[in-house]
């Protein structure tokens, strides 16, 4: 038997659009078996999301997506099975989130200036649930709304990308001690969408190599945007470094996502899933 896995997802305790009931309603409908709910350095959702997985049959993976760097360059790193409760992976996040909110600060008063308009902050935060864990997509929206781009795409593209007005780098912490944080919460760490951060083949392996001497055991080999070459190249990489492979759609809701939920391309079968560790 086949199951239907989705090992990357996003509620709006960060920047997706769905709570966790609905994302679990979602997941039962779209046949996935296995989900996990990997909100960006918060797992306040987790909670509500394990009580909707129960409702609807859903088998979930408590997970996080950990922004961090590694050689100034922005890595997320997906932590699945994690002890929420754990005191260190929580002071981390919460150390991460402090960080999002001086960034959204920074943010605010750029396009304000740019904009030349007032309270960006204010509407920024009465948009986002989670007060402190404010991501640029939430920014995009208001960006969207007030009518300054036509969609999240053009919002990013005109204010929120690198080398753009409203563009401000998040202050972030060491790859190495993202590791640390989930190995601590009894986790599995794993490297999102590697293909994303705009490295050599080269560059990426070296990074993978020293995630793997840290302690990492996964890389996502399927990602939301992934190309079926994308995927060849992202199995022999795990092939060759001898690390699980997982699978997600980065779901963050309609209009925000590359993907449906569970629906990406399959694992190469030569892979070993992650999902061995769970069976
Ligand atoms: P942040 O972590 O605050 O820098 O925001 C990054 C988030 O923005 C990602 O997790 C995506 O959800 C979203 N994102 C990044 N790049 C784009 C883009 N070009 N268009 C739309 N959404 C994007
Ligand atoms: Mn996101
Ligand atoms: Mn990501
Ligand atoms: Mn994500």
């Amino acid at each position: 038997m086949t199951y239907c896995v989705d090992l990357h997802s996003h509620t709006d305790f960060s920047d997706g659009r769905l709570t966790p009931e609905e994302l679990l309603l979602l997941a039962a409908r779209q046949g996935v078996d296995i989900l996990a709910l990997t909100d960006h350095d918060t797992t306040e959702g987790i909670p509500r999301a394990q009580i909707a997985a129960a409702k609807y049959g859903v088998h979930l993976i408590p997970g996080v997506e950990i922004s961090c760097q590694w050689r100034g360059q922005v890595i997320h790193l997906l932590g699945f099975n994690i002890d929420i409760y754990n005191s260190i992976l929580q002071q981390g996040l919460l150390k991460i989130r402090n960080f999002r909110y001086l960034r959204a600060q920074a943010i605010a008063e750029k396009l304000n200036n740019y904009l030349k308009v007032k309270d960006m902050l204010k509407e920024v935060v009465a948009h986002a649930k989670n007060k402190e864990n404010i991501a640029r997509p939430h920014f995009a929206q208001v960006l969207v709304d007030r009518g300054h781009a036509r969609h999240m795409q053009e919002a990013f593209k005109k204010y929120l990308l690198p080398g753009k007005p409203g563009f401000v780098a998040l202050d972030a912490i060491p790859l190495e001690e993202a590791v640390t944080w989930i190995i601590q919460a009894g986790g599995i760490a794993c490297i999102a969408h590697p293909l994303r951060y705009s490295f050599k083949l080269k560059r990426l392996t070296e990074m993978v190599e020293e995630f793997k001497r840290l302690g990492g055991q996964a890389i996502e080999v399927v990602a939301g945007t992934s190309k079926l070459d994308e995927i060849t190249k992202m199995a022999e990489l795990a092939q060759k470094l001898g690390l699980y492979a997982s699978i997600g759609s980065d779901y963050h809701g309609m209009g925000l996502s590359w993907c449906a939920m569970g629906r990406t391309l399959p694992l190469p079968k030569e892979c070993r899933s992650i999902t061995e560790l769970w069976s």
